[in-house]
């Protein structure tokens, strides 16, 4: 940032949120940049495991066990209340009444789906967006007892009007208007927004949810509709590193990455980011910065249009995505017959299938596709009536991951593949199919499921990413 930021964004994860502490702690983040007098619109996830949680109550009532519904609204209860407690809020304080409020119109909606034994995606939307719902008024509450004065609001008070695509709603081109007008008002009058990430509301008033991780994509919708200097993702991790740091212990940070290099990060797994996060920055050049809570000194990860890099290291991240299932489309059908393939495509697209590899042979006879386990259901059923009026073999495969290797640097530089193969060969690991994408930002590789933490340890430490030794331990403790 060459002059000093005016407005910025500041998004708090699952883990800055999961207690009293670590709300504080955030409160005093953003707190430490309002004091310099820079305005901030603070958006936050649910407080750790509550989304999950949220999604197993849901289930259970669909499936009749109320109790163990209730039970679980009721452990919901006991950690926000506590949290508000910590927080420094008296029983009757507002958070408190607000907090109650809120829990028993959840009961209500659980009740509901209990009685139905229906879980629409709609209503599934409607409950697990309680978590963020709940969490907003604790950092508001901690934000006032650090003598800031903040204004919490959900997704659709703070104007993210989507469509009505539950479970993975998208921001409507009348949301960034809106959007201003809720926010600006406050910004004016000196309150600092805290804004319920993860959910809109379309426009007849339907609570939607974003995708998982969806908090970061609020943030950068709200970002980019306020013209924010910069977005601040703060984070449990330093930054977006070279592969999760949970299986590859020498991952290093990533100084600066591109928005394109982001995108295929977060598309094949790497769960720092939501996958749409950047696309909002994209047309303004708002800068993403990814930042550690435990270590804000630190620059963490900047993300702009640049996709500078060392150029000793083409590749700069390692990430996989596990449990997706490869689909083997065939027979004499396909053969030398475009429309086929026409077909099954447009079958695809109308379920919204995300398709993470796709390969076809030279003699046209069959198709492979790579999808989420999680659409298997789906595709089958998509795939099953006659494509350009013939029935086709549909056979699939289980249990597999996608490995990704990421960086701009590899556009023009020969033996990256090479370098990729030989070392998967090296360790003994089977390659079922492979692709690489003309931006040439990626090549990934579909291998066995259970080979994968092993693979992306060994392409890891084969391109140069692993951390030197000191660093290692010193990321360990260890001195
Ligand atoms: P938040 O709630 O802050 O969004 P998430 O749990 O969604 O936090 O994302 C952070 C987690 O993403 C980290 O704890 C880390 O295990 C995981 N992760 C996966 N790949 C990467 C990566 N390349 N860089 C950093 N973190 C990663
Ligand atoms: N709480 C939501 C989730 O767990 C959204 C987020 O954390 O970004 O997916
Ligand atoms: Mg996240």
């Amino acid at each position: 940032m060459s002059d000093a930021p005016t407005l910025l964004v500041m998004k708090f994860g699952g883990t800055n949120m999961g207690d009293a502490r670590a709300i504080r702690h955030s409160a005093y983040l953003a707190g430490r940049s309002l004091k310099e007098g820079v305005k901030v619109v603070v958006v936050v996830s649910a407080m750790s495991g509550v989304t999950n949680q949220l999604l197993n109550i849901a289930e259970a009532a669909e499936k009749g066990d109320i109790a163990h519904a209730n039970d679980q609204i009721a452990a919901l209860r006991t950690r926000h209340f506590t949290a508000a407690q910590d927080l420094g809020a008296a029983p009757d304080a507002e958070t408190v009444r607000e907090i109650r409020e809120l829990l028993e119109t959840l009961r209500q909606a659980v009740y509901g789906v209990y009685l139905l034994r229906e879980l629409t995606p709609r209503s599934r939307d409607l409950i697990v967006a309680f978590g963020e719902r709940l969490s907003a008024p604790l950092m508001a509450l901690a934000l006032e007892t650090s003598t800031l004065r903040a204004h919490h609001l959900t997704g659709g008070q703070a104007g993210i009007v989507t469509d009505s695509h539950f479970g993975s709603a998208r921001p409507l081109g009348t949301a960034a208007g809106r959007i201003r007008d809720r926010l600006s008002g406050l910004l004016g009058a000196g309150l600092t927004p805290v804004v319920a990430g993860f959910m809109g509301e379309t426009e007849k008033g339907a609570i939607t949810t974003l995708g998982r991780g969806g908090t970061d994509y609020s943030a950068t919708i709200i970002g980019a509709a306020l013209h924010a200097d910069e977005v601040w993702a703060w984070k449990d991790v330093d930054g977006v590193m070279s592969a999760d740091p949970r299986s590859v212990r020498g991952a290093q940070n990533i100084a600066q990455l591109s928005y394109g290099e982001v995108m295929e990060l977060a598309y094949f797994g790497a769960k720092v980011l939501h996958p749409l996060a950047v696309t909002p920055l994209q047309d303004a050049g708002i800068p993403l910065r990814v930042k550690s809570a435990a270590d804000p000194e630190f620059a963490g990860t900047l993300v702009t249009t640049q996709a500078a890099g060392d150029g000793a290291h083409p590749v700069k991240a390692v990430t996989a995505i596990k449990g997706v299932s490869i689909i083997n489309v065939s027979g004499a059908g396909i053969l030398g017959v475009p429309d086929v393939v026409a077909d099954l495509f447009a079958a695809l697209a109308r379920e919204n299938i995300t398709l993470l590899m796709v390969s076809q042979s030279s003699s046209m006879s069959n198709v492979s596709l790579v999808i989420l386990g999680s659409d298997e259901e789906r595709t089958l059923a998509a795939l099953t009536p006659p494509m350009g009026g013939r029935q086709l073999q549909v056979d699939v495969q289980r249990g597999v991951a996608v490995l990704a290797i990421v960086g701009a640097g590899m556009r023009g530089t020969k033996g990256v593949s090479a370098r990729l193969f030989s070392a998967l060969a090296g360790d003994d690991i089977n390659i079922l199919m492979i692709s690489q994408g003309s931006s040439e930002l990626n090549i990934s590789v579909a291998i066995e499921g259970e080979d994968v933490e092993r693979a992306t340890r060994t392409v890891h430490s084969a391109f140069g990413l692993d951390a030197p030794v000191s660093e290692i331990a010193g990321q360990a403790g260890i001195q």
